[in-house]
């Protein structure tokens, strides 16, 4: 599957200083972070495939490859990772704390995620105290779309800009497949509520999987032209629970835009921000759009401006990092604002300079991307 591999150090950054600059969050390779990605729940109501495929049903879906994967088959009624108990994650005062210190470091663009963040009681408050920094130009949610009817009207008139929506699979069936769960009406009506209510742009994840809904590619691709809204195609990352992930899973994103292309014609779009992490395109004659994101096969760490915070208060500098900074005891020993955002930069400084999943000895990270917050 050589197809598959990039060449190895191709899109590594240059090392710099390793001193913090003054006032920002400068890694140690120049790049200057400027979006916090917060994981607000660990929980989820749905069983990816390819995040917590803890179902007999996902088990099944890996089997020919099981001898592979590096954990255990998953037994009925017992979580591969029991959810944290309350005391460990972090109240949405100690969220916001995190958020205005970032947030006077430069930090402009905020996405709430998990898990299902749509599951934590009272999300629209948290909403509300984030969209109150002024220096956050961009306040967006991942959701998986079960809960977002119910929520929509309270989210926007909290202050929330915008919404990416997961749907991986238009054909029910396949949708329950892939997820654990009835669940399709219910997402297309999200995707419908979010437009209606000016949560724009939308824009729809599906992680394209090796046997599972490559069929579905040129039919989501429609889908994007049809309902007016980004989809965005992404490459399967080794973030699953039970660690089954295996190269020959990943449809490439040339692979994605080669079978939309064979039905409708693809305009390579100028990016939209110089650390975006997705190749944009126009899609057909009219102004559909979507988006290929393709980590595997084209990583882009180089531009990489990122950090997470996950619900139990580590900070994250990669998604695939071995190491985890804990800022929950300075959020509750009563630090101070500054001795935070020192706290920061330092972590900043330890940012790796890429993934390395295309190299021989990679290992997949313990924490799956529900628990990372993708
Ligand atoms: N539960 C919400 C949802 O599904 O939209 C938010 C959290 S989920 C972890 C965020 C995004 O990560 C989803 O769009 C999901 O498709 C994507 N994701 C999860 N596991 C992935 C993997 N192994 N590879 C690529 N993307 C993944
Ligand atoms: Fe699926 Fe999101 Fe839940 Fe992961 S966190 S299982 S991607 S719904």
């Amino acid at each position: 599957h050589s197809e598959n591999r990039p060449d190895r150090n191709q899109f590594a950054p240059q090392r710099g200083h390793s001193m913090s600059r003054p006032g920002v969050l400068q890694d140690s390779y120049n790049r200057v972070i400027r979006d916090l990605r917060i994981s607000i729940t660990d929980r989820c109501n749905f069983n990816c495939v390819y995040c917590l495929p803890e179902t007999e049903e996902a088990a099944n879906f890996y089997q020919p490859v099981a001898s592979g994967a590096k954990r255990p088959a998953p037994v009925p009624g017992k979580l591969l990772y029991p959810w944290k108990p309350r005391s460990q994650i972090l109240s949405f005062e100690e969220i916001t704390r995190v958020a205005q210190v970032a947030a006077s470091l430069g930090v402009d663009k905020i996405r709430i995620t998990g898990g299902e963040p749509l599951l934590r009681r009272g999300v629209e408050s948290l909403i509300s105290q984030i969209a109150a920094i002024d220096s956050i130009r961009d306040l967006s949610l991942t959701t998986n779309g079960t809960h977002f009817p119910r929520l929509a009207k309270c989210l926007k008139e909290a202050g929330l800009g915008r919404v990416t929506i997961s749907l991986d699979s238009l054909d029910r069936d396949n949708f329950k497949k892939i997820t654990g769960r009835n669940g399709l009406a219910e997402v297309l009506k999200s995707i419908r509520l979010a437009k209606s209510l000016g949560l724009t742009p939308v824009k729809v994840n599906a992680v394209i999987i090796r046997g599972l809904n490559e069929h579905e590619i040129v039919r989501l691709a429609k889908f994007a032209m049809d309902e007016d809204i980004i989809m965005r195609f992404i490459e399967f990352m080794p973030l699953d629970s039970r660690q089954a992930w295996r190269r020959d899973h990943v449809v490439s994103g040339d692979e994605i835009a080669g079978r939309i292309q064979s039905k409708y014609p693809l305009t390579r779009l100028p990016a939209d921000n110089p650390s975006g992490t997705s190749t944009r395109w126009s899609l057909g004659e009219g102004a559909a759009e979507i988006g290929i994101i393709a980590p595997v096969t084209q990583p882009f760490c180089g531009n990489c401006n990122r950090i997470r915070l996950t619900a139990d208060g580590k900070i994250r500098t990669c998604l695939f990092s071995h190491h985890e900074h804990d800022l929950k005891p300075s959020l509750r020993d009563g630090s101070g604002t500054a001795e935070l955002a020192a706290q920061l930069q330092q972590i900043v400084l330890k940012k790796e300079p890429g993934h390395r999943i295309n190299e021989p000895d990679f290992v997949q990270p313990a924490r799956t991307m529900s628990l990372i917050g993708g």
